[in-house]
């Protein structure tokens, strides 16, 4: 049984009676190498387990299965746990949790069937909570590693360096927590159902530290927000929302230049230097005026 094989994976899904639900982003891969480069990508070996967030019918989870000590693999539909029994009956290292990555607490699971294990997180993520999968896989600070195919688009953007234009808000706050790395492309005809857009694997490396020294995180988070909420504004007029309006134009262009910086520039421009250095000059703003 190829658990990539087209005609393998219709025959174990007809005999379970498994129909694909485009609400919760079922398209299984049809491509044995996505499965195994996404493994050996992931950084997973003997000394380590694997949490997979939605083993469908269980390609990615077999080839986890192999490189991994052991494997946590959650599922939130019911109707797949039967199929993946059948399927994963020779991974005896292999624990199918059924549940929903955004409600699973992941630091309290890796604690309990993985103690002092370094963790790798993997996953060809279902499009519809791509953003919050990830926030919530980084934000659990228990991963080595996390490597999740996503839409190609949301790729590049993930893995655009800060003011270069591509980038985003998302992209910021990632890479303010973690190393980001384009990986490989993956079709759309290595699915089926086939999906209407192109996806990419990337792998995030949690770092130690921040990549920046910030004096105030919410700040510096909301100066990101508010700068690529109205990115085709200039940054002196996108940000006088985060300080209630209480401060006007004059005294944000004041604050824009004393950091280097064009008074004309947008927000998308801004390297992560660029807005630790900005919240450096909010905060020393905001203290004159006795808002901090
Ligand atoms: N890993 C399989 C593969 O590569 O062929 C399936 C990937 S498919 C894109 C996404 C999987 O995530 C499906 O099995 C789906 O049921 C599951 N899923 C969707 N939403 C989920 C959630 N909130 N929590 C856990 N699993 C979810």
């Amino acid at each position: 049984m190829g658990l990539c094989d087209i005609q393998d994976i219709k025959a174990i899904l007809a005999r379970h009676g498994f129909h694909f639900s485009k609400s919760l982003g079922q398209n299984f891969l049809t491509e044995q190498w996505v499965p195994e480069r996404i493994a050996a990508e992931c950084g997973a070996d003997a000394e380590a387990c694997a949490v997979e967030v939605g083993p469908g019918i269980g390609c990615l989870t077999v080839q986890l299965s192999r490189r991994a000590a052991q494997v946590a693999a959650i599922e939130i539909d019911r109707a797949l746990l039967p199929v993946l029994e059948e399927t994963l009956a020779g991974c005896s290292n292999v624990e199918v949790v059924q549940g929903d990555v955004l409600k699973t607490d992941l630091r309290a699971l890796c604690a309990q069937k993985f103690p002092g294990r370094p963790v790798y997180a993997c996953a060809n993520l279902p499009y519809y909570i791509t953003t919050p999968a990830i926030s919530a896989l980084l934000d659990s600070g228990v991963f080595a590693g996390i490597t999740v195919m996503v839409q190609k688009e949301v790729a590049e953007r993930i893995c655009a360096p800060a003011g270069t234009g591509n980038a985003s808000a998302f992209s910021i706050y990632i890479q303010y927590h973690a190393r980001a790395e384009y990986l490989f492309d993956v079709p759309r005809d290595c699915f089926v159902p086939q999906p209407k857009v192109d996806s990419a694997v990337i792998r995030l490396t949690p770092l130690a530290q921040p990549a920046v020294q910030v004096e105030n995180e919410k700040l510096f988070f909301d100066l990101v927000r508010a700068a690529f909420n109205q990115r085709r504004k200039t940054l002196v007029n996108a940000i006088g929302v985060v300080f209630g309006g209480k401060f006007d134009k004059a005294q944000l262009t004041e604050m824009v230049t004393y950091c280097g910086l064009d008074a004309r520039v947008r927000g998308e421009r801004l390297s992560l230097d660029d807005y630790a250095n900005l919240t450096g000059a909010a905060c020393a703003l905001m203290r004159a005026h006795g808002m901090l």
